[in-house]
């Protein structure tokens, strides 16, 4: 879909596509955006462009895995708790103490964790096999060697891969590229993602509504999904039903997006259609009908090519044309939009997951398309949400999951095993 666009080649597809070749041909469609190194505190949630080894060996030199005492094991083979052993205590090291400590044979160095094992010493007793002692420690059980010692190495060898390209960075991989002494990785940055709503019908939330009018929920939600998956989302409401609205507000964002959706102005041939009728003047975007419910018609290309916009133009920016009922919106955000955030950053991580549950009533879907339906899932067994129609979102506040019903099944008894998906 990116190469040979022509402006002006706003296609329709009307074979029903499925939802796997629909995703398919998204993916296709997207450059994962350009590396960039980032300061660590700020490349959390983003996706490595590189691998991360080891800068020195991990831990870097032996220490004590305990509070306690290094010892030789040899002095202390003899412990017991009826026969305890006493050494003298000639010397205490810490945590972040540099300084040389050697054990003398027949002595004990009181040590901490974390704290560099002194020379010659090789195992460390835990202080709760002791008394405690300050001047000497009476030890009631032996130690072997090696007991409670951290070995240089002992986690990572130098230069070893300790994440790969491709990897999320969540705060587990925060804090291995921290130990391996990294202040800035090289990733593929959060997506900007635009969420433009139209429709002359919508009124910011807080506003007085008129008859004929509704609150714009869509933008609020599908900036708040983009987030949820990682994006960095802006929203701008209420762009009117008319291209000569919406081909300026698309042509703004351009520039500063990475990622752009929409909601509304799709419907199948109405004549307000304002944003079809705005992408043509943009780039190639093909509206199709995926055999799903809800959700339905969609439409998706790449725009603004060759320059329109600025920064990022250059390789076009994807836009997703959702339909505009709310709840055909949500599910064909976390559908097609959440794989298309992941592919923007080199990942394929953000697939919904999909678990095995019992219906605990019948459900009915239209033949030929799949069906996800709004559920709660609860444990091993999910309970359809009455009122499914794709404008009613009263029920989708109380929703955890989406039931899957198959493109070739109409209804379903009670007690059937079905694919949900957990939402996120
Ligand atoms: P459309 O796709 O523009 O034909 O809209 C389909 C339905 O979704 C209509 O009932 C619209 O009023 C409704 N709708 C469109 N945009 C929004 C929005 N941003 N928030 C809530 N409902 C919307
Ligand atoms: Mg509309």
């Amino acid at each position: 879909m990116t190469s040979g666009a022509t402006p002006d080649a706003t296609a329709v597809d009307s074979s029903l596509s499925s939802v796997e070749a629909y995703r398919a041909a998204i993916l296709a469609a997207i450059t994962p955006l350009a590396p960039a190194s980032l300061e660590l505190a700020a490349a959390e949630g983003c996706v490595l462009a590189e691998d991360v080894t080891a800068a020195v060996a991990l831990p870097s030199f032996d220490n004590s895995g305990m509070d306690g005492y290094a010892v030789r094991a040899a002095d202390v083979a003899g412990a017991a708790e009826d026969s305890p052993v006493t050494l003298p205590v000639t010397g205490e090291v810490a945590a972040g103490d540099i300084g040389a400590h050697r054990l003398a044979p027949g002595t004990a160095i009181r040590i901490m964790t974390g704290a560099q094992l002194p020379a010659e010493a090789d195992a460390v007793v835990p202080v709760e096999w002791t008394d405690g002692g300050a001047a000497r420690v009476a030890i009631r059980r032996a130690a072997e060697h090696g007991n409670a010692v951290r070995y240089a190495g002992g986690d990572a060898t130098e230069g070893e891969t300790l994440l790969t390209a491709g990897t999320r960075m969540r705060p587990m991989q925060i804090a291995v590229a921290a130990s391996a002494g990294r202040s800035a990785v090289t990733v593929r940055p959060r997506p900007r993602v635009v969420v433009l709503s139209t429709g002359d019908e919508l009124t910011e939330p807080g506003s007085p509504l008129v008859p004929g009018r509704i609150w714009d929920s869509n933008s609020y939600m599908i900036a708040a999904a983009a987030r949820e998956a990682g994006a960095i989302a802006y929203r701008r409401s209420g762009v009117p039903d008319d291209p000569k609205g919406v081909l300026p507000a698309l042509e703004e964002q351009l520039a500063h997006a990475d990622l752009l959706i929409t909601t509304g102005g799709v419907s199948m041939g109405g004549e307000h259609d304002a944003v079809k009728a705005a992408l043509r003047e943009l780039g190639t975007v093909t509206f199709r009908k995926v055999a799903m419910q809800p959700g339905m018609p969609q439409g998706f290309g790449v725009i603004g090519q060759g320059g329109a916009g600025g920064v990022g133009a250059e390789r076009g920016v994807p836009i997703f044309t959702l339909p505009g009922n709310p709840v055909s919106a949500y599910v064909s955000f976390q559908m097609f939009v959440r794989p298309a955030i992941a592919a923007l950053q080199g990942a394929d991580d953000l697939s919904l997951p999909s678990v095995r549950a019992t219906l605990t009533g019948p459900v009915r879907s239209p033949s030929g398309r799949r069906s996800y339906l709004r559920a709660v899932l609860d444990g091993s067994k999910v309970t359809p949400l009455s009122g499914q129609g794709s404008h009613q979102i009263a029920y989708l506040g109380r929703a955890n999951a989406l039931i899957v019903v198959p493109e070739w099944e109409t209804r379903l008894p009670a007690d059937d095993e079905v694919e949900v998906l957990v939402l996120p």
